[in-house]
């Protein structure tokens, strides 16, 4: 899932980044409303979180500018406002957003207002959910994996939930560096309460399953120091 952030403070640009990397979602920043045009033209995101105050064009026209593209994957949008007068221009969402927050915002909140827009858009069915690399492809909706190591044969892996999980966070953002506290909130959740180890536990079974010399990994690489990154071109 791409997200775009456009907001012109540069702090609150970095925490919602951060709080929305954590959950695996892939972020890029702009500051400024005419550059996130044309970044919503060129990623085309599935969602846009989108202040209403900005440079050069205010979020209140970049949404409707975002809505009268056609031809264009239609995001979701969750507007940002200060509190006071702002909220009442935004909260007939006549503007075409989806959803707002009002700043200040816990990240907590921020991800369950993001997660209910895309659970929304899967009940649509509009966002497919399979995830291809060069050796796997992974259908969250029907919940299964399989793996291609030549053009002629592929095999459907026998996965525990978890391991599926797991192996569906790691395709979702290839090349992403994971540390293990990030892993347990993708796949416990934050109020996890245990040791940190368990995490090297089942990357140890996804390998058994899924590489073919689990003793030199070729796909979930470890970095020293810091976690697991699944590398494996996107296709
Ligand atoms: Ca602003």
């Amino acid at each position: 899932m791409d997200i775009l952030i456009v907001e012109d403070e540069p702090e609150i640009a970095r925490l919602l980044q951060m709080t929305l990397e954590t959950e695996g979602f892939s972020c890029h920043i702009c500051r400024d409303g005419l550059v996130a045009l044309r970044a919503f033209q060129e990623q085309q995101p599935d969602l846009i979180v989108l202040d209403l105050m900005l440079p050069s064009l205010d979020g209140l026209e970049v949404c409707a500018r975002i809505r009268q593209k056609s031809g264009l994957k239609d995001p979701y949008i969750l507007m940002l406002t200060a509190k006071g007068e702002e909220i009442d221009r935004v909260i007939g969402l006549s503007t075409g957003a989806d959803d707002y927050l009002v700043k200040p915002f816990s990240p907590r909140e921020l991800v369950a207002r993001v997660r209910a827009l895309l659970r929304r858009s899967l009940r649509q069915g509009g966002q497919q959910q399979i995830y291809r690399t060069q050796h796997f492809i992974v259908d969250v909706e029907q919940h299964s994996a399989s793996r291609q190591l030549d053009p002629t044969s592929a095999e459907i892996l026998d996965l525990t939930t978890l391991e599926f999980n797991l192996l569906t966070t790691f395709i979702s953002n290839p090349g992403r560096v994971w540390n293990r506290t990030q892993l347990i909130d993708k796949l416990w959740g934050s109020d996890f309460f245990g040791d940190e180890r368990v995490v090297d536990t089942h990357v140890a079974r996804l390998r058994k399953k899924i590489e073919l010399d689990p003793a030199n990994p070729a796909f979930i690489k470890t970095i020293v120091g810091v976690g697991y990154k699944f590398e494996d071109p996107t296709v």
